[in-house]
């Protein structure tokens, strides 16, 4: 499976809003393949089409929490949103440091809500609905917002390189 150059900003395709997917064949099947190697190479928990210069409302994630307590390894979820909605923002928010594939080596704080009700389909096309909190409702909203030519950039305070970040860390 080959890995898929990712678009920097400011490329244009960055800034368009994607179409509909509508076919749901063996191409696509390995565009999400690709997509889910691309991101795990880059590396990455979320990546959407337009990162990969396919303009469609499609993006894939992968992640997974570490339980409280557990030596387990953690155990890394899949998702593939396609044609996704966001049917509920809660009204509690969060800020917190944010970063984008498209944009490396920057950093900025972005208020997001705390948890998401997505409306969307699988790979096969079945309808889905998905409910998220935390860190996987801000991904889910990152990665939407790509989908409507939207980068976390154009709500974010305090943009800063990811080596002033690593020292307010390490603070
Ligand atoms: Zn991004």
């Amino acid at each position: 499976m080959p890995l898929l150059p990712i678009v920097k900003y400011p490329n244009d395709i960055l800034r368009r809003k994607a179409q509909d997917v509508t076919v749901f064949d063996d191409k696509l099947q390995q565009l999400i393949d690709d997509m889910f190697e691309t991101m795990r190479k880059a590396p990455g928990v979320g990546l959407a089409a337009p990162q990969v210069n396919v303009p469609l409302r499609l993006t894939v994630i992968e992640y997974g929490e570490q339980e409280d307590d557990s030596d387990e390894p953690v155990k890394l979820q899949q998702y593939v949103l396609i044609n996704p909605e966001i049917t509920r923002f809660s009204p509690e928010t969060e800020v917190a440091a944010e970063g984008c594939l498209s944009m490396p080596g920057l950093v900025g704080d972005v208020e997001r809500s705390l948890s998401v009700t997505v409306r969307a389909q699988n790979r096969r096309g079945q309808p889905v609905k998905l409910k998220a909190e935390g860190w996987l409702a801000r991904i889910f909203q990152h990665e939407i917002d790509h989908l409507n030519g939207v980068m976390y950039v154009d709500k974010a305070d305090n943009l800063r390189s990811l080596d002033e970040d690593a020292e307010t860390d390490a603070n």
